[in-house]
């Protein structure tokens, strides 16, 4: 046994041979990328651990507007309902804004459903991590991974860390997930490098309002800017600017707090919806990310592999960081599966995993990148069409799937 500490050295260490369970799979993080994972493995029969230093019910950092390929997987797992049913509101309508110029559209139905929805994290990821819960993962709140037990060939076999109370933690399982988001401790201890950097140009805050009708969902193009609304659980409205990161920081730079840099800088964006707030309330401090990393790093090794934001990140500006989630999940899942079944080489199946994410994730990577460069508002409008014409395919790729497990397949016919 190591007496490695993670401030002392590189944060992993041998296999402690005081291990006495393995389990299949050891998933740090359980929101969106995490908790997804776990369920599908679950249902696949496998015994998997999901940790997270949160105790859910919990908010993160982020707007949570799904895009059709997240409303898809989330019907195809038979999770859409129990969104609907916690009290977020079903969105069919949207209206886009360019150079002053609205239109208003219906929700198609297309790829299986007919309407996007925009749960608040700290509800929607309870739901998807209680459903693997009750697909029999081990789910365990108030752990806080330090790093990642390596074994004497350098294959990871394990991670660990402390509880809320500061006692050890160990977890030995043939594989570890990193679905531990931006700043993923699992990707740090395994040495997973960035194969991509495209810069961190853009800025997206975002605050909570209530007391006004929320039709649908609104986005608003403008001059080095995109706004809009999301409705949510509630009856609040989620108000997001997306911009720049210098346009932010000049904005906060000439007001007194973030509320008045955030209404100040809406008057610019969005000076119609600015004007409209003014009836309703702000429900919480303006919160929100200054400059959003566009990365990709390495998303497999030796007994390891990352999942969401922890593997991907990329700017909020096409709001497509849940439905990546749920996508990779699920090729995660997949891969993993046919590892512990035995039908692959784990290796081979987890580089697998990689060649499906890298290859899946490539358009809208590239489009949201373009348009976190904020271009003239024409040139903006026609990559919003190629997004969205990227999205449909998106959705319908992923409906056309089969379902992963028997017990998919009967969620899918009652959702
Ligand atoms: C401002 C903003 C707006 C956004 N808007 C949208 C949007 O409208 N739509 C959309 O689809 N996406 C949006 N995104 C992106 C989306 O939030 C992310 O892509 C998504 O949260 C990724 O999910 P994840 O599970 O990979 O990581 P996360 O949601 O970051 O979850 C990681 C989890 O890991 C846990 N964790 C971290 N380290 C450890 C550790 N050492 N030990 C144990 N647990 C750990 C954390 O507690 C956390 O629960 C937005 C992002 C931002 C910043």
């Amino acid at each position: 046994m190591t007496t490695e500490s993670a401030a002392a050295g590189p944060p992993y260490k041998r296999l402690m041979p005081s291990f006495r369970q393995r389990h299949d799979v050891v998933v740090v993080g359980a929101r969106a990328a995490g908790a997804a994972t776990a369920l599908l493995l679950a249902r696949h029969g496998h015994d998997v651990v999901l940790v997270d230093r949160s105790s859910f019910p919990a908010d993160t950092l982020s707007t949570h507007q799904l895009a059709r390929p997240g409303v898809v997987q989330l019907r195809r797992w038979g999770l859409l309902q129990a969104v609907l049913d916690s009290g977020a509101p079903a969105v069919r309508q949207v209206t886009f804004t360019a150079a002053g110029e609205s239109v208003t559209r219906t929700l198609k139905h297309s790829a299986g459903v007919d309407l996007l929805v925009a749960p608040r994290r700290y509800i929607l990821d309870t739901l998807v991590a209680q459903a693997a819960a009750e697909a029999g993962a081990d789910v365990r709140f108030g752990v806080t991974v330090e790093g990642v037990h390596l074994d004497d060939a350098g294959r990871a076999v394990g991670v660990y860390g402390h509880d809320r109370t500061g006692a050890a933690v160990d977890v030995a399982a043939r594989f570890v997930v990193g679905a531990d988001g931006l700043g993923s401790r699992v990707a740090r201890a395994v040495g997973a490098e960035i194969i991509e950097d495209r810069g961190a140009p853009g800025a997206a805050q975002y605050a909570y309002f209530a007391g006004l009708p929320w039709p649908g969902i609104e986005l608003i193009a403008a001059d080095r800017s995109f706004t809009g609304v999301f409705p949510t659980h509630h009856g609040e409205a989620c108000i997001w600017i997306c911009g720049p990161t210098a346009d932010a920081r000049d904005a906060r730079r000439h007001a007194a707090s973030r509320e008045d840099a955030f209404t100040a800088y809406l008057h610019r964006t969005a000076p119609e919806l600015a004007v409209r707030l003014r009836a309703g309330r702000r429900m919480s401090p303006v919160t929100g990310m200054l400059r959003t990393p566009n990365y990709l790093r390495r998303a497999h090794g030796p007994g390891w592999a990352l999942a969401g934001d922890a593997g991907y990140h990329r700017d909020a500006v096409t709001g497509h960081g849940l439905s990546d989630a749920y996508r990779d999940a699920e090729l995660l899942a997949t891969a993993l599966h046919q590892a512990l079944r035995g039908d692959l080489d784990p290796d081979a199946a987890l580089a697998g995993y990689q060649r499906r994410r890298d290859g899946a994730l490539r358009e809208v990577f590239d489009l949201t990148v373009a348009l976190a460069g904020y271009p003239p508002v024409p040139d903006f409008v026609v990559l919003q069409k190629k997004l969205a014409r990227a999205l449909d395919a998106e959705a319908a790729e992923l409906a056309a799937r089969p379902p992963l497990s028997p017990e998919d397949e009967h969620l899918l016919t009652t959702a």
